[in-house]
């Protein structure tokens, strides 16, 4: 059942105020459903399929797998579908075939943190936690975008910094790093926990959390094109005709 806790924050919470605080309010105040498209439904299909192939440490599994959690939903299309279904094919089959050169050991996969900080509550599920060495830690954010950026900054990843800090809080990971793996061309980018600056990082969540209290929700109509309530938004600029 859906309720909304205004004391507690995550990353995609931060993340949706950022991009438009009108689209926060619609979501997490309202509890107003995006809805799947193809990018996101593929997306979700990827994450339960890699999180069953870690869980049975089965090399040959993979695709058995994806055929068993993949979501027919959010495509226009059979033939969208079938594209999609089968792009995620080859990107499962090449994760897979990379994932036997791996040298970590897999010790949790959709693993949840929470940890207070002031009058805040904090929460994150990361995606995989590897176990590099008897003290140093991975935490794994997957992302599967067919296009992958050419770029991507680590260490200005406010997800991967939130990530690290609730390995560090919660169960106590003293070092490590934590990555962003592009499963659509199996590449990571990686920062060490000690990158971000706890204090600075929190006071932004922080701070975010306070205009939500104040429920500042403007509409950001820049971020429309963008916006999976584009056409259910009476704010939105970027309404498409239905034919
Ligand atoms: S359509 Fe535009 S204004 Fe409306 S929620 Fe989405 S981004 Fe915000």
């Amino acid at each position: 059942m859906f309720e909304y806790k205004p004391r507690e924050l995550n990353y995609s919470k931060i993340k949706t105020y950022k991009e438009c605080p009108y689209l926060f309010k619609q979501k997490y105040v309202k509890g107003i459903k995006e809805g799947l498209i193809a990018a996101s439904s593929l997306g979700v299909s990827v994450h339960r399929t890699l999180e069953a192939y870690h869980s049975t440490k089965s090399f040959n599994g993979i695709l058995k797998f994806y055929n068993k959690y993949f979501i027919s939903g959010g495509y226009q299309s059979a033939q969208e579908q079938m594209e999609y279904y089968l792009k995620g094919k080859e990107m499962l089959q090449e994760y897979a075939l990379k994932d036997q050169e791996r040298k970590s050991e897999v010790f949790s996969t959709e693993k949840e943190f929470i940890f207070d900080y002031k009058e805040w509550t904090i929460r994150g599920k990361i995606d995989r936690i590897d176990k590099i060495d008897q003290d140093a830690w991975e935490v794994i954010d997957y992302k599967t975008d067919l296009e992958p950026p050419l770029e991507f900054n680590a260490k200005e990843s406010l997800q991967l910094a939130i990530y690290s800090i609730g390995a560090r809080r919660y169960w106590n990971m003293k070092e490590g790093k934590a990555s962003i793996y592009f499963v659509s061309n199996n590449t990571k980018a990686s920062a060490d926990f000690k990158d971000f600056n706890e204090e600075e990082v929190l006071e932004i969540f922080v701070k975010t959390g306070e205009l939500i209290l104040k429920e500042e929700f403007e509409p950001n109509l820049e971020h429309c094109q963008k916006c999976l309530l584009r056409n259910r938004c009476p704010h939105s600029s970027a309404r498409e005709e239905i034919l």
